[in-house]
């Protein structure tokens, strides 16, 4: 059984890669029976946002990835807080400097910078363990000194002296063997004594959170695979033993020129609230990360996909575009499969958060939602096409509701076409006194076009470009007034599909108000 985990930092907003790769540990620990553990890496407290973790609790919800473990459900590895594990740290922290496997350090920044400016003035490459090893085998004295005259220290690793020249060997999931030079530097693993609280850096907390949570499996970003080599020196400096590795290849966009990553500053799509707040189904998102994942999956039916179990082996290295125009695609090929009671389900918590006022139209016309989700929609062989998500409901099918349509009284609007007013005004008014509810589309468009013959339009578009100035219009000019009036728009589904859907009385409010 795998234990995988995530480690969301809440530093900023959260990013869809963070949800792809949150839903590859729970994929890979749910197929094995085991555990996925959610925890918050919260040691760098100066950069944290207000508001991230609840991000992060939203976006587990959408697209259920919610832990099994650790942040919320809690477990028995606890606390799932960095920020509350200090002790813990603190405890590993000394036993490293007991063994002399870590030293106190305390360079300050100009003593750094002033090093640094000396070697690249000289162009002496840096000391091996780095600028800092002027306290690396300080004597005691010294740093009894130091600490007695209370100046802010760090605590840093003891890279191993023999790892000049050394290279290091490890296995990734997904990439297989790699060979990296082995880590020189002496990384800081406890931050500045100066600080409130003294907490770990990134490397530390791994080594010894990914020790006591028993993780077996680590799915990381890429951007990690670098720190390996220092990994696997903390994890044999602590004596625990190392867990696997997989690192995942960063989602991409498409950029004139080339590619480059999903930029949490530059795209809108980087950020989960984009696919949640417009409303893209979590399956269909999740069905379109799975396919990046493992392109296998994309060939399959969604819910055969959705099932599929997730294999490392199959992620790509190289990072998989986010095609936003697929995954619209997707999102609306899988809505056209739902009845409507399935998407008055779907929708109904969506708009609960985003659009509230569809929450209460559809309560109150629970019939009147289904009928309306039924209507085919012109020109379109899928029924639901136009539905690509849950925010396209209000444009798409808001029309059908009294509360929702804001009816058009304008005879003079631009929707008519540039029609004369006062023909828009009696042509409407006419076909509201005449307006029959049929039982057939045929004898209803025959309605139109017997009112239309009346006000001289010309029986087809091409009649009427062939002799434009006879006529006001043609026959379709008509429908249009019609349309506009029924649902505000020049485009829409199959007029008396609508017109039934609506019954007559709304059918009649709506042409007179014009
Ligand atoms: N907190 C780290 C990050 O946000 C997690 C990396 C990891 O999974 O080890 O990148």
């Amino acid at each position: 059984a795998e234990v995988t985990r995530f480690g969301p930092s809440p530093t900023g907003f959260v990013h869809i890669g963070g949800v792809y790769v949150a839903m590859i540990d729970k994929d890979v620990a749910a197929r094995s029976g085991g555990s996925y553990v959610v925890r918050v890496e919260d040691t760098d407290q100066s950069r944290e946002v207000g508001g991230a973790l609840e991000q992060f609790a939203r976006a587990f919800d959408y697209f259920r990835i919610q832990p099994t473990e650790g942040e919320g459900p809690g477990g028995d590895y606890g606390p799932y807080h960095q920020s509350a594990r200090e002790r813990i740290y603190l405890s590993y922290v000394r036993d490293l400097l007991r063994q002399g496997r870590a030293y106190l350090c305390f360079a300050t920044r100009d003593e750094l910078a002033d090093i640094t400016a000396r070697q690249q003035a000289s162009k002496v490459p840096p000391g091996y363990y780095g600028r800092w090893a002027i306290w690396r085998d300080a004597d005691e004295q010294r740093v009894r000194a130091a600490l007695a005259e209370g100046l802010p220290h760090v605590v840093r690793f003891r890279a191993p002296d023999d790892a000049t020249g050394a290279r290091v060997r490890f296995t990734d999931e997904i990439r297989g063997e790699l060979e990296h030079e082995a880590n020189r530097n002496d990384v800081v693993i406890l931050k500045s004594s100066d600080q409130p609280v003294r907490l770990p850096t990134y490397h530390f907390a791994h080594a010894v959170d990914d020790h006591l949570m028993r993780t077996t499996l680590v799915i990381r970003g890429e951007e990690w695979i670098s720190s390996v080599p220092l990994h696997l020196q903390l994890f044999a400096a602590l004596g625990f033993e190392v867990p696997r590795y997989a690192h995942i290849a960063p989602l991409m966009k498409q950029i004139s020129g080339g590619k480059r990553k999903l930029s949490k500053r530059k795209d809108p799509e980087a950020s989960v609230d984009f696919y949640i707040g417009a409303g893209y189904p979590a399956d269909a998102v999740l069905y379109y990360l799975r396919g990046l994942a493992n392109g296998r999956l994309a060939e399959l039916p969604l819910a055969q996909a959705l099932d599929e179990p997730i294999r490392l082996a199959e992620c790509g290295v190289a990072g998989p575009l986010v095609d936003l125009v697929k995954l619209e695609d997707i999102s609306a090929d899988h809505i056209a499969t739902l009845t409507g009671e399935q998407i008055v389900a779907a929708l109904r918590p969506w708009a609960a958060a985003h659009d509230p006022e569809i929450v209460t139209v559809l309560d109150a016309n629970p019939d009147l939602a289904l009928a309306a989700l039924a209507v085919e929609r012109v020109g379109v062989d899928n029924p639901r096409k136009d539905l690509r998500k849950w925010s396209d409901f209000r444009p798409a099918y808001g029309f059908f509701f009294t509360e929702l349509f804001e009816p058009v009284t304008d005879p003079a609007d631009e929707r008519f076409g540039g029609l004369d007013p006062q023909l828009v005004r009696s042509f409407l008014t006419d076909f509201a006194d005449g307006y029959q509810p049929l039982a057939d589309g045929g004898e209803w468009f025959d309605q139109i076009r017997q009112l239309a013959t009346k006000y001289n339009f010309a029986p087809s578009p091409k009649e009427h470009k062939k002799n434009p100035g006879t006529y006001p219009g043609s026959i379709r000019e008509a429908a249009t007034m019609v349309r506009v009036a029924l649902t505000g728009s020049t485009r829409s589904p199959d007029l008396h599909a609508v017109a039934t859907t609506l019954g007559t009385d709304e059918v009649r409010r709506r042409l007179r108000a014009v």
